[in-house]
């Protein structure tokens, strides 16, 4: 229960960004997106179909505008997807999808045992050794090496590689923690990524199972809707985000993307909702861009850039947003190097505002969905809150992890900039 003080401090907790009920909407905005039924905002079972959707509908709720009269864009890709059952069994220990183990995302489909051979890596410096594992047989063998050694591998011939590629499964060692990612093609075996901790020294046999299917010309979508400006209808601030995630990894696994990114979605449609009421009207117009399959590189906001739906050159500004859960250390504005004039004028309301503890710029690179639009000349920063939980890219990336320290503050940042209307 509330007690009188409580909801004194609600009161005055109200005008400061979105008021207390709304992180309570934008938590269960969150639940949503990360939701089994979301698969993960993936390829499998129509998991970015069905995120898309739900944005769809919010964005007709609010009374959003579609350019062209239709919020959805859709554009093809190429996605390997793990839709059916996957499994690896090392001796007798059954091992956990996700915990113990990830489907490397260039395995190809197929299921076998097969006796362990870890990579011998004397071939890095000693000829003999480099003879005798050409004279190898590994067609039988799931093979066993450590990601930094991939690399020295390829430096050496491709012979090298060659070989190791014979094998009827590869396991991938990684020295602490598993990350996902997608791939828009396959090897010509099963593949697994594990913790080098977590395989014993003395592992003699694997056993393997994995359904994978390389799709092609897979139809996903981007979400598109905007609010038009009262003063300048012609030209735009960008708000976007990333919608979808890594999506399935076989039937009883999926990456729940909450930090990555339902809470940049999440701030995205809070913003939006905001501008939506009559009484915010924005001077400008102000357009919100759901991207998808940022996670197989950027593919939605770069086929975005080259089918533009409006010219490119009325964007005045675009704010990207991406991994915004947590803010325990502050906020980083990618690009904000060489756009000093923006990042002043950020760092001046944030100061003074008090929103965030600190705000750092940094170059710009092409993590996030800004990049293809500044490579066309678009004045674009991609935000992301910084401390908190570090879960990325895995099973653990789950909503009731994020804090959302610095939810509101972020809200109330942006929204005080777009009203600010100084950009350069
Ligand atoms: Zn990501």
């Amino acid at each position: 229960m509330l007690g009188p003080l409580g909801w004194l401090a609600l009161f005055f907790a109200l005008p400061l960004g979105v008021a207390g009920q709304d992180l309570d909407r934008a938590r269960a905005t969150i639940g949503t997106l990360t939701s089994p039924g979301f698969h993960g905002r993936g390829y499998v079972n129509g998991g970015d179909r069905v995120a898309a959707q739900f944005l769809e509908g919010q964005f007709r709720e609010m009374g959003l505008r579609a350019f062209d009269s239709a919020y959805v864009q859709p554009f093809p890709l190429d996605i390997n997807t793990f839709p059916g059952r996957v499994s690896l069994k090392i001796d007798k220990k059954k091992l956990v999808p996700g915990q113990d183990y990830l489907v490397n995302p260039v395995s190809q489909k197929g299921r076998g045992r097969g006796r362990i051979v870890f990579l011998d890596t004397l071939i890095f410096t000693q000829e003999a050794a480099r003879q005798r594992f050409l004279r190898n047989d590994f067609r039988r063998n799931v093979v066993v090496y450590e990601s930094r050694h991939y690399a020295n591998l390829t430096e050496l011939s491709p012979e090298y590689l060659n070989k190791m590629h014979e094998a009827r499964a590869l396991i991938e060692l990684h020295p602490a923690k598993l990350t996902m990612s997608l791939s828009p093609a396959q090897v010509s075996h099963p593949a697994f990524e594990m913790v080098k901790k977590d395989l014993p020294a003395g592992a003699k046999k694997a056993a393997y199972r994995v359904d994978a299917k390389l799709v092609k010309g897979y139809p996903s979508q981007n979400v598109v809707g905007y609010v038009p400006g009262k003063k300048y209808p012609d030209e735009f601030v960008v708000i976007s985000a990333h919608y979808d995630h890594l999506g399935r990894m076989g039937k009883d696994t999926y990456f729940p993307g909450a930090n990555d990114n339902a809470s940049g979605t999440t701030l995205m449609l809070e913003l939006a909702r905001h501008y939506a009421r009559p009484e915010n009207q924005p001077d400008y117009s102000v357009a919100f861009m759901a991207f998808g399959a940022e996670e197989v590189g950027l593919i939605g906001s770069r086929y975005y850039t080259e089918h533009p739906l409006f010219p490119l050159d009325q964007i005045k500004f675009m704010i990207n947003l991406d991994l915004l859960g947590t803010g325990e250390e502050g906020m980083m504005v990618v690009n904000g190097t060489r756009l000093p004039g923006a990042f002043d004028r950020l760092t001046q309301i944030n100061t003074g505002k008090n929103y965030l503890p600190k705000l750092q710029k940094r170059d710009n690179a092409p993590n996030s969905d800004h990049y293809f639009f500044t490579r066309r000349g678009v004045k674009a920063v991609f935000i992301y809150l910084m401390g908190g939980p570090k879960f990325y890219h895995d099973v653990y990336d789950r909503a009731e992890t994020l804090p959302l320290t610095k939810f509101k503050e972020s809200f109330g940042l942006i929204r005080d900039f777009v009203a600010a209307g100084e950009w350069e």
